[in-house]
């Protein structure tokens, strides 16, 4: 039994199937549970962008403010701290000297760095991981991290066997914890960087509300949509419908509660097999699976990848000969290009914080292939506007299509006339997007010029 231990919560927000809280709860006597806005994420970055823009925020703020509710119902609290990780981390674990410290496994580099220093830093502090936001733990993939696979394919040949096995899945089992340890009896925190709850979570009492909203944050609501998608027969066509542009339900719209934690991939998939218990598997409810995989494979990559991740030449070190248009990136970010299509979508990314796949493909694909722009321009600015921005496939996607990539095919170029007449030939989308003439907006005469003061620095 430990004295006092510390839970570093991040894209983890929620109690159910959260190994770390289960295990602090049993191994524990006291117990700090923390979460910290990075400050960094709130100011410019070297692409101009925000990494955490305004739509992020409010849904975590929602994850917050219920996880909150949820841990005080379990005789616990959480602590908001906003700064730079790494010293808000640093000073908590010199002010309580905790003996453990709890923390989920990082893809993105930048993430794991900080767990890495403090597993250097404290060698007499026990540091337990968990990849607990991901479908497998490291030491369940059926190969060496270095090693793995070179397409999307391969793993999931390799990987699918494992999660399709039935005992896979009890694995769920007792990683929820039902009652946590008290704080510290002093829990000392550094007043000056804990900040309030704010968001209102009255939308949640509210009974009149039959069917859960969409895009709300936290695990309460997440797990009321869980239930909701697999109670009706949704799952059953999603091959057919997942490629749309728009429909709630034609695809399964889990992303921003997973991005967040607020289910797990284990969760989903448990569900979709009683689901397929009791209504029948088919292609569509196997073809959750397999996007699930894509996830998988993008976050045990992005982990091999360190830096790579977010550089030019990417995974294949290639580097396209691009450039820096920034009046086509202002034209792209704002949706007013050329092109109908890639404007409704980027209206509805600016607006909702969410876009299709499909949708994010042929606008990924028209700033890399159409206006010839450096791609972490575009994994920049989706990194800023997505409520369900994931580090690891954000930006393993932008270079899949930047043909930095996995992609076998070296990268992907959509007709955008094409993509409108297959996914949008009655202009729906367009005019929901853009208004009754806005499918027929074109600003063709995009102004190029490049004035060295546009230029970012390097
Ligand atoms: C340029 C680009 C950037 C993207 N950035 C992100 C991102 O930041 N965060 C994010 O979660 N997804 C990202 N995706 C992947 C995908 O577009 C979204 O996961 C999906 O649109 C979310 O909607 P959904 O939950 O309804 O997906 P569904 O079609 O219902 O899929 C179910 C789940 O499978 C996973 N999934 C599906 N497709 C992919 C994929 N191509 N790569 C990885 N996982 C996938 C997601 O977790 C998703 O929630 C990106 C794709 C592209 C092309």
């Amino acid at each position: 039994m430990y004295k006092t231990g510390i839970v570093w919560l991040s894209n983890d927000l929620r109690l159910t199937d959260n190994k770390l809280l289960a295990d602090a709860s049993r191994d524990c006597e006291s117990l700090l549970v923390v979460y910290i806005r990075e400050s960094a994420s709130l100011k410019p970055n070297r692409y101009g962008f925000r990494s955490l823009g305004k739509l992020r925020r409010k849904f975590i703020d929602e994850c917050l403010s219920d996880l909150n509710r949820n841990l005080t119902s379990l005789g616990s609290e959480l602590f908001l701290m906003e700064g730079s990780t790494l010293t808000c981390l640093q000073t908590l674990i010199g002010q309580n000297r905790p003996d453990v410290f709890y923390c989920a496994t990082q893809s993105g580099f930048y993430e794991n760095d900080i767990v890495q220093f403090i597993r250097r830093s404290y060698p007499e502090l026990r540091l337990v991981e968990s990849a607990h936001t991901a479908l497998l733990d490291q030491t369940q993939l059926p190969f060496l991290l270095a090693d793995i696979p070179k397409s999307f394919t391969q793993f999931r040949k390799k990987v699918e066997p494992i999660i399709l096995d039935s005992e896979f899945i009890d694995t769920l089992k007792n990683n929820t914890p039902s009652s946590l340890p008290k704080q510290p009896q002093k829990p000392t925190l550094f007043s000056g960087n804990t900040v309030p709850f704010s968001a209102d979570l009255s939308f949640l009492n509210d009974a009149s509300k039959t069917e859960p909203a969409i895009i709300f944050g936290g695990e309460t609501h997440a797990q009321q949509y869980l239930k909701h998608y697999f109670s009706n027969n949704y799952a059953s066509t999603y091959k057919q419908t997942r490629n749309e542009l728009d429909g709630i339900y034609h695809s399964t719209k889990f992303s921003p509660w997973l991005s967040q934690g607020c289910m797990s991939p284990k969760q989903i998939l448990k569900t979709l097999v009683t689901f397929e218990q009791n209504h029948g598997a088919n292609e569509s409810t196997y073809w959750i699976k397999f996007e699930l995989l894509w996830r998988e494979y993008f976050f045990w990559l992005a982990k091999v990848l360190g830096k790579s991740l977010y550089l030019r030449g990417g995974y294949r070190h290639k580097n396209p000969l691009k450039s820096f248009y920034p009046q086509r990136l202002k034209s792209w970010c704002s949706g007013t290009t050329p092109y109908p299509l890639v404007n409704a979508c980027m209206t509805e990314l600016n607006t909702t914080g969410y876009l299709s796949n499909r949708g994010r493909q042929i606008v990924a694909s028209c700033l890399v292939n159409e206006f010839d722009v450096d791609w972490r321009y575009g994994a920049a600015y989706f990194e800023q506007q997505l409520i369900d921005y994931d580090v690891a496939s954000n930006w393993g996607n932008w270079q899949y299509i930047a043909g930095v990539g996995v992609d076998p095919r070296g990268g992907r170029h959509f007709d955008i006339d094409k993509q409108q007449r297959l996914y949008d030939p009655e202009n729906r989308y367009c005019k929901r997007w853009l208004g009754e003439h806005g499918s027929k907006y074109s600003n063709s005469a995009i102004t190029d010029y490049v004035d060295a003061a546009d230029w970012p620095l390097e």
